[in-house]
């Protein structure tokens, strides 16, 4: 072989134009290493799931034809490190050039440059064909503009791929149908199950705790839940089609006791591993939309495309326009460590409680569970975002630093000072009530403000709210909460509340 080239495990893509010729002077290396596996706790499912889909990719390709070399993470020649590993290939396999398909994460786009320059072999870089826009488009688009709106990304897309238009017009006449995305679920209302698959991934689990590879969360290794090939993946999207995009966009924002996914796709690790092409997506539902008009209304379409389409592209630009500084970005000084029951579930706030312990089971929360309740509670309590992100860097399938830094750090701990969100994602139990039914089975009361009984939520937004006017008076969007608090009249009493909250993290 003179060719050696590296698949990461979040490049599972089975369509790259690498893959149209059988080619033997190509050689295809796949490594299971404790540097990926290290770089944050991860959780179980999360570790296991990638390198299960790692081997079902490497299977596929060698029976394709492809000529295939894979690391297994308990493999005695495994030096657990890819340049170790590069440089016993090399040699073994007299190894003339490398190529690999462009890390999405800053981290290993730094170490293969420098790997580069250390291993004395010219590495290519190839676009990973998974994204629609290119790293620097953001930037291009953004330059000289004073905010960098998603909307304004999302449309300015829209228009140059021509997804869910018609001519220079968007389908249905509106671009944003997000007012419609904010219902909450109604009573006696069950949402079709998720389709869950059933793998047994116990060898790989083995060899996993065999390493003592440091994780978090909960697996059923006989039940492994998640997709793990190209093919699945396209079974769990098709299932969003046909019994989850009808509600989609309706349900959007809708937070549950009962049901942990409603009507979310649950495809983001499939996204996110490349073995779903976000391309053939949007086409798909466009298509689907355009066939099914009286049935699907254009509010879900367009609620699901936003995200992926709009959000997803718009994070990928912000992480490649604001790194490496972004990772130590702390606008609002927030200092306070997270608390255990991150990592166990065990806290009196029900939706807390629900949205941790689901994550811990699954590796899943949906988005608003994610910014609204474990995220919203960090922000009010001035979570150091370094913790924050690592919390959240590990416990999701989905979760790698390019879509999970500018999502928490940014929306959701506002630590960016706006360059995602344009004010602080926070509320009080209000929003939780408005949009679910935690409160109902909590032992808070989501009423009141002051006392044992009052929901922490409350009296930590006013003390949010008021240790933070310095850094966000100014912000029009935040000028109504600010003359509210103004008037409050129990403002004392208020913030001494939250101090106790504070005080007593770990108990809440
Ligand atoms: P659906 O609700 O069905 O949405 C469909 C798809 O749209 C998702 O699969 C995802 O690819 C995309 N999408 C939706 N919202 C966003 C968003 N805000 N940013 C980027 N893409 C989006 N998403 C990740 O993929 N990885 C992460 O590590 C991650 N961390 C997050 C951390 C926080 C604090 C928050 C608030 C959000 C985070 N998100 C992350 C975004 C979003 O919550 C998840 O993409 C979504 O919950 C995945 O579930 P789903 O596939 O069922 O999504």
């Amino acid at each position: 072989h003179t060719k050696l080239r590296l698949i990461l495990g979040d490049q599972l893509n089975a369509d790259h134009s690498w893959f149209k010729e059988l080619n033997a002077d190509n050689l295809y290396v796949l490594m299971e290493i404790r540097s990926e596996t290290d770089y944050v706790k991860h959780h179980i499912q999360k570790v296991v799931g990638i390198f299960t889909a790692m081997r079902q990719f490497a299977e596929q390709l060698q029976n394709a034809g492809h000529k295939v070399v894979y690391l297994k993470i308990s493999d005695s020649i495994n030096k657990q490190d890819f340049g170790e590993n590069l440089r016993f290939l090399i040699n073994r396999f007299k190894i003339k050039e490398i190529e690999i398909q462009e890390p999405d994460e800053y981290r290993l786009q730094v170490y293969f440059l420098n790997l580069k320059s250390t291993l004395n072999k010219n590495i290519h870089f190839f676009d990973s064909e998974h994204f629609i826009t290119k790293k620097t488009e953001l930037k291009e688009f953004f330059a000289g503009k004073k905010q960098t709106l998603m909307e304004s990304f999302y449309r300015h897309l829209r228009n140059k791929h021509q997804v869910l238009m018609d001519g220079e017009n968007p389908a249905g006449g509106k671009w944003n149908y997000d007012a419609y995305n904010r219902k909450k679920l109604p009573k006696k209302h069950t949402p079709p199950p998720p389709l869950l698959f059933e793998h047994n991934v116990e060898q790989v689990y083995k060899e996993v705790l065999e390493q003592n590879v440091k994780t978090l969360g909960e697996i059923d290794p006989r039940r492994f839940s998640w997709p793990i090939n190209k093919q699945e993946s396209i079974q769990l999207f098709d299932y969003f089609l046909e019994y989850l995009l009808p509600h989609f966009g309706d349900y959007q924002d809708a937070l549950s006791e009962e049901f942990w996914s409603i009507y979310h796709s649950r495809i983001s690790f499939s996204l996110n591993l490349k073995m779903l092409s976000p391309k053939w997506i949007l086409k798909r539902i466009e298509s689907h939309w355009r066939n099914n008009q009286d049935t699907i209304d254009i509010s879900q379409a367009e609620g699901f495309i936003r995200q992926i389409l709009g959000w997803r592209e718009f994070m990928r630009g912000i992480y490649w326009r604001e790194m490496p500084q972004y990772e130590s970005l702390n606008h609002l000084s927030a200092q306070r460590k997270l608390p255990r029951y991150f990592w166990t579930g065990k806290t009196k706030m029900q939706c807390l409680k629900r949205a941790i312990n689901q994550s811990l089971k699954h590796g899943y929360a949906h988005h608003i569970q994610r910014l609204m309740v474990t995220g919203n509670f960090c922000a009010l309590a001035g979570i150091n975002p370094d913790e924050v992100d690592d919390w959240y860097l590990g416990i999701y399938m989905d979760a790698f630093q390019w879509v999970e830094i500018t999502n928490t750090r940014g929306m959701s701990q506002y630590a960016d000072g706006g360059i995602v969100g344009t004010k602080p994602y926070v509320s009080s139990a209000s929003y939780m009530h408005k949009m679910g039914d935690h409160c109902v089975n909590c032992q808070y009361d989501r009423k009141i403000k002051i006392g044992d009984k009052a929901c922490p939520f409350n009296s930590l937004y006013w003390h949010f709210i008021n240790r933070n006017q310095d850094k966000l008076q100014n912000n029009p969007r935040m000028g109504m909460m600010y003359k509210v608090w103004n008037k409050m009249e129990n403002q004392e009493d208020i913030l001494n509340q939250a101090e106790l909250h504070l005080k007593n993290i770990e108990s809440l």
